[in-house]
């Protein structure tokens, strides 16, 4: 796999060898399945997550076609808007971002905090638009007037999730399958938050590259139309086999979503993936975020509880990060703390 994604360039972002760890006071308390974590929040760019992974491809792609300044788009509180522009600052390349107003929230820490913040430390320009324009039209409306300025523009789409972002994921399926087997793990499921899909695509073709079988099960967060989601992931996981030269085809039934935890919908928090939140942040002192890694565990723990998994299996959550969102949310989140602490064995009637 490595020859094959050597041929790519890459800009070296300190976004792989991310630890793999397993939560034993968790899986303990639940009485099994094993669970373990694959630590994309660790990636080592600005506070880290998944998008590190994609913007060493990007990036790399952007450079060898010249390009001088990155163009990308994204909700206020984007975490791939951050990554972008903290790796276009290492990169030394300018960085145009379009934030939309996806999310109904007015309050000043969620318009100003967080990676919105956060955005501007690493000199991005930002640019605040309603949630009214088609995204693509944005992104080229911000292009033209880019090249207007003399500068060679680069466009990522939401979540940088390109064929070529995706190989990110594919080289992360590699290093992944490689950590299982030095540590002896027989893996029986990967779970991971699925947004604009480039990482579950990614992950998909990676493993199938390599031979394994091993079941991808993403936890929708942005979208409920399943079907739309898997042609999604179906595309771009292709595409990115196609350009490593792989035609073997990705199965229908390798595409595998759950559309049910998103709640009211894209960047508003539900109650369970505050409580995903908690417990993990209480029992193994890991900190998942309100917009993806939340829900998205909320969604795992609700199909253990739902008996999908056996007692002894051994599952991953790939956590992609999203964490300074936290802060963003911080008002619900110090009204969900200051509620009391149930015992872990109401764990899931507390939810009710
Ligand atoms: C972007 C993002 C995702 C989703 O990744 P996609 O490749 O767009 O599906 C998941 N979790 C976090 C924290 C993210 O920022």
């Amino acid at each position: 796999m490595q020859n094959k994604l050597g041929r790519f360039s890459r800009f070296d972002l300190n976004a792989t060898s991310t630890p793999l760890e397993p939560l034993p006071r968790l899986s303990r308390q639940i009485g099994g399945p094993r669970l373990f974590v694959k630590r994309d929040d660790c990636t080592g760019l600005a506070f880290g997550g998944n998008k590190a992974r994609k913007l060493e491809f990007l990036i790399g792609d952007a450079r060898m076609k010249g390009a001088d300044t990155l163009i990308t788009v994204g909700g206020l509180q984007s975490n791939h808007a951050r990554q972008t522009a903290a790796a276009a600052a290492k990169a030394g390349m300018a960085c145009e971002l379009i934030a939309v107003d996806l999310v109904d929230r007015k309050t000043s820490v969620y318009r100003e905090s967080g990676n919105m913040l956060l955005n501007r430390l690493f000199g991005a320009r930002v640019e605040l638009v309603g949630n009214t324009g088609n995204l693509s039209e944005l992104l080229q409306q911000r292009e033209a007037y880019v090249i207007g300025n003399g500068q060679r523009p680069y466009l990522l789409p939401l979540g940088g999730s390109t064929p070529i972002g995706a190989l990110g994921y594919v080289n992360c399926a590699a290093e992944l399958l490689n950590q299982i087997s030095l540590q002896g793990i027989a893996l029986d499921a990967i779970i991971c938050a699925t947004g604009a899909a480039g990482t579950q695509a990614g992950l998909i073709a990676g493993l199938i590259a390599c031979g394994s079988t091993i079941p991808v099960i993403g936890m929708s967060v942005y979208t409920a139309d399943a079907q739309a989601l898997k042609e999604t992931i179906h595309t771009l996981g292709q595409e990115a086999l196609t350009l490593l030269g792989i035609y073997e085809r990705i199965t229908d039934e390798s595409i595998m979503v759950e559309t049910g935890y998103i709640g009211e919908g894209y960047g508003v928090p539900t109650r369970e993936g505050w409580a995903a939140i908690r417990r993990l942040a209480e029992t193994e002192g890991l900190l998942l975020d309100p917009v993806y890694t939340g829900k998205a565990f909320a969604g795992l723990l609700a199909q253990i509880e739902a008996g999908r998994f056996s007692e002894k299996a051994n599952i991953l959550f790939l956590h992609t990060g999203g964490t300074p969102a936290l802060y963003a949310y911080q008002d619900d989140l110090n009204e969900i703390l200051n509620r009391p602490a149930f015992p872990e064995t109401l764990f899931f009637e507390r939810l009710e």
